[in-house]
């Protein structure tokens, strides 16, 4: 059987994005699969974070990924900082990542852009992340199309590590959807949907209101010219909104193209918010159920017990193969 790893930031609400892009796949795997799925609080605090958010957050997160589907008998689901190993094995890592590596990442050049202050966490965040995903060895790793590179790096350093010290870590493949791996910012085409964007209208969260949907929806840009048409070169706003579509409709982007041919952006629009809002309905309904009920403490309670047991005996294999002395 084999092993699935994934996280998600708890640095805002999880967005549209986040759904088609990630935590899909993490529904989809769970069944043939044994999966590891985590809040990466580690990760958030790399950019600053409110206490009181970063906690609403975490276990707002946490109760998504059951709303979306996942099963806490099938999966184990995690809050990152309850494993103690990540930070330990991210600091091991840290010390075998180049700088010219990191320096490459497009994440952190995104995010320390036009910022005066930039925490050494944000740069050294590839290396904590390739411990994650290596604590468990992991074969599969669902995530969007933005994490590739950092799972490209997570594949180097387990080689760089298996050369070094011996046979001890699994080479992970990424697994990235083929359709809305990568879902666009509302006010810009050009740039990914972010859960962290300062402009709330740049992205649509499983927990929007029906009528901030709408809201959000009729206000997104769109290319010029007036056809639905399916051309991310050239139209990639509009190209956006029909990935969208289909994802929450069950359709392909050629069936969406084809029903709106010869309709303008106004009529796809409306229809496009109802759509979204059908779509979410049912996660947002089960997702007050389970903040309601308080169980998700549990939950995450068994998830890290579970995760602990794998992730300890990979950092003691680790650390003998370094060279550190036994704790005896
Ligand atoms: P932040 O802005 O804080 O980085 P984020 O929206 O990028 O938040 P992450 O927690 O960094 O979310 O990523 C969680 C998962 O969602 C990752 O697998 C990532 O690849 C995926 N993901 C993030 N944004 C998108 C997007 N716009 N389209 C598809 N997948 C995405
Ligand atoms: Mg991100």
């Amino acid at each position: 059987q084999q092993r699935v790893l994934s996280g998600i930031q708890p640095s805002g609400k999880l967005t549209l994005g986040n759904y088609i892009g990630a935590m899909k796949n993490f529904v989809a795997l769970q069944d043939e699969h044994e999966c590891f799925y985590m809040v990466v609080d580690l990760h958030a605090i790399t950019v600053p974070q409110e206490p009181a958010a970063l906690r609403e957050q975490s276990e707002s997160v946490a109760a998504l990924f059951v709303a979306a589907g996942l099963d806490p008998a099938k999966a184990s689901i995690f809050m990152q900082s309850h494993v103690p190993a990540h930070a330990e094995l991210g600091w091991l890592l840290t010390t075998m990542t180049y700088m010219g590596e990191l320096e490459r990442m497009t994440q952190f050049k995104d995010k320390s852009e036009g910022k005066e202050a930039v925490g050494a966490g944000l740069f050294v965040y590839p290396s904590l992340m390739a411990a994650d995903i290596l604590l468990y060895n992991a074969n599969l790793v669902p995530v969007g199309d933005d994490q590739k590179q950092h799972l490209e790096l997570t594949r180097d350093l387990a080689g760089r590590f298996n050369y070094r010290y011996g046979d001890i870590l699994v080479v992970p493949e990424p697994f990235i959807p083929k359709v809305g791996a990568r879902i666009m910012a509302l006010d810009d085409g050009t740039k990914k949907m972010s859960k962290s964007s300062p402009n709330g209208g740049s992205f649509i969260t499983l927990l929007d209101s029906p009528d901030d949907i709408r809201k959000k929806i009729s206000r997104a840009k769109t290319d010029l010219g007036r056809e639905i048409q399916f051309d991310v070169q050239n139209k990639p706003e509009v190209s956006n909104l029909m990935t969208i579509y289909a994802q929450c409709s069950g359709q392909t982007v050629e069936q969406v193209q084809a029903a709106y041919d010869g309709q303008g952006y106004g009529a796809f629009k409306k229809d496009l918010a109802e759509v979204v809002v059908q779509a979410l309905e049912p996660l947002q309904r089960t997702y007050a159920d389970v903040r309601a009920s308080g169980e998700i403490h549990r939950i995450l309670k068994d998830g890290a017990e579970r995760a602990n047991v794998v992730a300890e005996e990979t950092l003691r294999n680790v650390k003998e193969a370094m060279g550190f002395l036994p704790r005896s």
